[in-house]
């Protein structure tokens, strides 16, 4: 045999290179396996859920002109101050990475004139959006949304519907929630309002008292000094004149509507005046939705305060101004986004399994290279007629195929080795007893059927007692 040396490498500026380990970035995170199937159950949960209710799925760009967000979501807001991911592309324009999905939803209808098409448009979306936020638990940097949007619709009805589908959303996977609710009026009645409230905190002593923040917003955005999260502003803020005293009766009437459509579909919220969402383009009903605050011997925790602390699951409202601000004819419209990531750790923390789908799973293995070219090709048979089969043609050691089959949890195993190739049979193994019966090869697929369908009977009913914990 040649003996042939492999030199180490010597040079220095290889070995430095091929020692640099990459991380992620602060504030991103990959989703592995386990935590992806969670993921795949959101996603798909989501998509049968808008599409019952009529709604289409689109696609927009995770790049947009930063301008649409100026415009849209708020120049002074928080997202687009202080937040949004925004770079200069080699051609000069001002590109930002999308803090939000509305925005270039909105101008996706306006730019492919969906208008013309029956009113209203019903849309869904799911995709990431990028925040450049101050990690911490559950806050991402990239996080994963939910997005629906009616584009074209000023019936309250509506309003109820879109707060009915992220509560089904939520009641469905067995996170107990509460809708909070607020009317944020419109421009005519709110600037009323926003008279009165400057009225409130311009009284002695109060503007003081507000932390950094809310100083600043003073001037810019005032309603937003209502949900302002600091202890200081919230006690300050707590006798604000609240805005359903001033809303005018197009408004009020609207909001009278969706509450008594909430009541009617026995939907429990809270009517939370110090809602208002941290962005511009909201009108009338603004709505988030929070977990249930659990039993708690502390009952200073229960009162109705507790749920503005609470991270808030899903946030949206209505945008009956948006489509005019970016261009297009005045368009009454709602939508709500709702981040997959906060779901994935609430459905965690209550511990609820996902329903297993590993029960049909049949392993192929074999013994010996001839087996093995047999059972390659029966593989594929297999599959293209829809049976879920999984293999590990590399290994060689009948042990390390079965631990293989366990891993994965198959039910049966099928075995192929010298002798039974000769003689034109298979051996069928049950992986729960570990009991094996050699079958003729010809009969093989009446067998797995006569299997699956004693198996999967006995598993659904061991599936159906315990089906109330499981979700799907
Ligand atoms: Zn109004
Ligand atoms: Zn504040």
């Amino acid at each position: 045999m040649a003996n042939i040396k492999i030199k180490k490498p010597q040079n220095q500026e290889f070995r430095k290179r091929k020692e640099k380990k990459f991380s992620r970035l602060r504030g991103v995170r990959d989703i592995l396996f386990d935590e992806y199937k969670y993921y795949d159950l959101l996603k798909k949960k989501a998509c049968d859920l808008a599409s019952v209710y009529g709604f289409n799925r689109v696609e927009t760009p995770m790049l947009e002109r930063i301008e649409l967000f100026e415009r849209s979501t708020g120049k002074d807001t928080d997202i687009v101050s202080k937040e949004m991911y925004s770079f200069i592309d080699k051609s000069g324009n001002k590109i930002a990475l999308r803090p939000e999905a509305t925005p270039g939803l909105v101008r996706a209808y306006i730019e492919h004139g969906l208008f013309n098409l029956p009113q209203p448009v019903k849309m869904f979306w799911l995709g990431p959006v990028f925040r450049y936020e101050k990690p911490q638990s559950n806050r991402w940097r990239q996080h994963t949304q939910f997005d629906l949007e009616i584009i074209g619709e000023d019936s309250p009805v509506a309003d109820t519907q879109i707060i009915l589908i992220a509560y089904n959303f939520f009641s469905e996977l067995q996170i107990d929630v509460q809708v909070q609710i607020n009317s944020i009026g419109c421009p005519e009645c709110r600037s009323e309002y926003i008279n009165k409230l400057e009225e409130y905190y311009k009284e002695r002593g109060k503007r003081t008292k507000l932390c950094v923040d809310c100083k600043k917003r003073f001037n810019k955005n005032l309603l937003r000094l209502l949900d302002c999260k600091v202890e200081a502003c919230r006690e300050v803020s707590a006798d604000a004149p609240q805005i359903v005293d001033y809303l005018c009766d197009g408004c009020r009437d609207h909001f009278i509507k969706v509450l008594e459509y909430l009541d009617e579909m026995d939907i429990p919220y809270n009517l939370n005046p110090f809602l208002v969402r941290g962005l511009d383009y909201y009108t009338r009903t603004v709505f988030e939705i929070v977990p249930i605050f659990e039993e708690t011997e502390n009952e200073e925790n229960k009162d109705s305060s507790s749920f503005q602390r609470q991270v808030s699951l899903c946030g949206g409202g209505r945008y009956d101004g948006l489509v005019e601000i970016l261009g297009g004819r005045p368009t009454p419209a709602l939508g709500f986004g709702l981040g997959l990531e906060r779901v994935v750790k609430k459905i965690r923390e209550i511990n609820i399994p996902l329903k297993s789908d590993k029960v049909d799973i049949i392993f192929l293995a074999q013994l010996g290279d001839q087996a093995r070219r047999k059972m390659f090709v029966f593989f594929e048979e297999m599959r293209r007629r829809g049976y879920k089969v999984r293999q590990a043609f590399t290994k060689d050691r009948l042990k390390a195929q079965l631990e293989e089959a366990n891993r994965l949890g198959a039910k049966q195993t099928l075995i192929l080795g010298q002798k039974e190739l000769i003689d034109g049979t298979i051996i069928i193994r049950d992986m729960d007893s570990g009991t094996q019966e050699v079958i003729d090869f010809k009969k093989i697929y009446s067998e797995i059927n006569k299997r699956l369908e004693n198996g999967s009977n006995s598993s659904i009913g061991i599936m159906e007692e315990k089906e109330e914990k499981k979700i799907n």
